[in-house]
């Protein structure tokens, strides 16, 4: 049920009581000075594991395009409710030490930066909310606000931002740390909403970028479990929510579901969320009296501010669709065999993944849904860039690894009528995620985190493990690669008609050795695997000379 703010909370000003300077406030950073943090040398990793003294906060620089504020309308205001016509005070469970002003900036970072591909809070109600002061005075609210800003302190860095980091993370753990010890209690989760499932959520996404990959399953397994208990994946559970509500859940539905999914792959885990979520959420039409408009594409033209967003979300649910548990139990190992041999996955399973890929992308590139086909939504090359990166390199990490469950189901061949069963395909997917790189910003791509390396590393993993188990691939390292015609990897018509150098495969793997180096300034753990990896499988001993990184 919908609440208006305004009816519960009755704001009354007084003086501010933070001890903490607003950065906002005077355009310094905690020292006084714009630019002292820099020059701080950065503490032992540990220290920002740990919950730091709170005399040592360390407010991390701000974007340059956050908006300035000397606003501080939130601190030290008592709450107050009316409750059958008596005014009685609501006891304050905001943590003392956290200046809510200075979480503005932060949440504008998200919306410029994260809600493209997170697209799961709206900016007005959110800020509207804030200012009716419900994180004051609502637990599963304030912790989500909490680790909101922790997720928008470490995950979009941009290069320039690199000296903050330090800071950031420091700033982010604090966060993190009031976030989980506001909203526990012994029945947590007995009372799931949708807020505790976006501060788990939140959180995982902070784990994740931190490389604490059990800390953050736990949590992405609780996002999905509480979003479970609400029933998110079942249409029945929409009837009575506000189209507000409405859209927000079905969201948060297609984003866990596709977080679960990639994050199975990456670090091997069963996913929750079965079947075809796209396909589910076209169901939900059907129990949606108030119109009979495509469900999906009213969602995306309902907020034409969130077009683009949602467009990039339904591009990665489709492309996730067919990533059922089936394929996610064969990778995890957890094969069915019958006479030996997995059943699960076969020859005609692979093709049909493959072909359920291979359309996913031309839906892209050309604009249509599979799952709404009286949607006309841009086509990739047309939305937003950071989204492109997300949405173009997920899919090419999809195709790798698909073509590894082949390997390691003994499906590939050195030559097949089917180019996706030979070894030598994992050289053509790379070959195509180098040129859609090269054609990206790095700010593009490092918006994504360390996740994003990762999947660049798989791919560049996939053509040393190619060479590795074929001769003839490794016997063609310094050979040029051709596209096979038809493409067996669809380049976006603006690649393919800027696309014409050819590569050798040594080069592709060069080239994408030096994306992971600048990536971050090579700050994450993938260039140093990746280089031992190099020399264990091909015996590559030097960096890789710089290439230009357009062509
Ligand atoms: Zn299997």
């Amino acid at each position: 049920m919908h609440r208006e703010p305004a009816a519960y909370y009755k704001v009354e000003l007084t003086p501010p009581t933070s001890n903490f300077s607003n950065p906002l406030a005077n355009e310094t950073n905690w020292r006084g000075s714009t630019d002292s943090y820099v020059s701080q040398p950065a503490p032992p990793l540990n220290n920002y594991l740990s919950s730091p003294d709170p005399s040592e906060f360390l407010f991390p620089s701000l974007p340059l395009d956050s908006p300035p504020s000397g606003l501080d309308a939130f601190v030290g205001l008592p709450q107050q409710m009316m409750v059958h016509g008596v005014v009685q005070e609501l006891p304050d469970i905001w943590p003392p030490l956290i200046n809510e002003a200075t979480l503005l900036p932060w949440i504008d970072v998200y919306f410029k930066r994260l809600h493209p591909t997170v697209p799961i809070l709206s900016r007005s109600t959110l800020y509207h909310e804030m200012l009716m002061r419900k994180h004051r005075v609502d637990k599963q609210y304030g912790a989500m606000l909490l680790s909101l800003c922790a997720f928008a302190m470490t995950q979009p860095v941009q290069i320039h931002e690199r000296a903050s980091v330090p800071s950031r993370t420091v700033q982010a753990r604090m966060m993190m740390e009031e976030s989980v010890k506001m909203r526990v209690t012994a029945d947590f989760g007995e009372y799931p909403t949708i807020e505790a499932v976006l501060s788990s959520f939140f959180l995982f996404a902070c784990l994740f970028g931190a490389n604490q990959h059990k800390a953050a399953w736990h949590r992405i397994r609780e996002a999905v479990d509480l979003a479970g208990s609400l029933g998110i994946q079942n249409p029945e559970s929409y009837v009575g929510l506000n189209s507000e509500q409405r859209e927000q859940w079905l969201r948060t539905y297609l984003v866990l579901s596709v977080t679960e999914r990639a994050y199975a792959l990456q670090q091997r885990h069963s996913i929750s969320f079965r079947g075809r979520p796209g396909f589910n959420a076209r169901f939900m039409q059907a129990f949606d009296q108030t119109t009979a408009e495509d469900y999906i594409s009213r969602l995306i033209y309902q907020d034409q501010a969130d077009a683009v967003g949602m467009t990039g979300l339904l591009y990665l649910m489709e492309t996730f669709d067919a990533i059922d548990e089936t394929i996610v139990d064969c990778w995890n190992g957890h094969c069915q065999y019958t006479d030996g041999v997995c059943s699960s996955f076969d020859r005609r399973r692979a093709l049909q993944m493959f072909r359920a890929q291979h359309k996913a992308r031309d839906a892209c590139l050309t604009g249509n849904m599979s799952f709404a086909p009286s949607a006309t939504p841009l086509p990739l090359t047309q939305i937003a860039e950071t989204q492109r990166a997300d949405i173009s390199i997920t899919q090419m990490w999809l195709l790798n690894r698909l073509w590894s469950l082949c390997l390691s189901h003994s499906l590939l061949r050195d030559s097949s009528e089917f180019p996706e069963l030979q070894f030598d395909y994992a050289c053509h997917v790379a070959r195509v995620t180098l040129a859609e790189t090269n054609s990206l910003s790095l700010n593009a791509m490092e918006a994504h985190g360390v996740g994003f390396t990762e999947k660049i590393h798989d791919i560049a993993y996939g053509v040393l493990v190619a060479a590795q188990t074929c001769p003839q691939v490794a016997g063609a390292l310094d050979m040029p690669l051709q596209a096979p015609e038809p493409d067996i990897v669809p380049l976006s018509a603006v690649l393919s008609s800027g696309f014409t150098q050819t590569l050798t495969t040594r080069q592709i793997i060069q080239g994408l050795d030096q994306l992971m180096r600048e990536f971050r300034g090579g700050d994450h753990p993938y260039v140093q695997k990746f280089a031992v990896e190099m020399h264990n499988i091909l015996g590559f001993q030097e960096p890789a000379p710089s290439l230009a990184r357009s062509y």
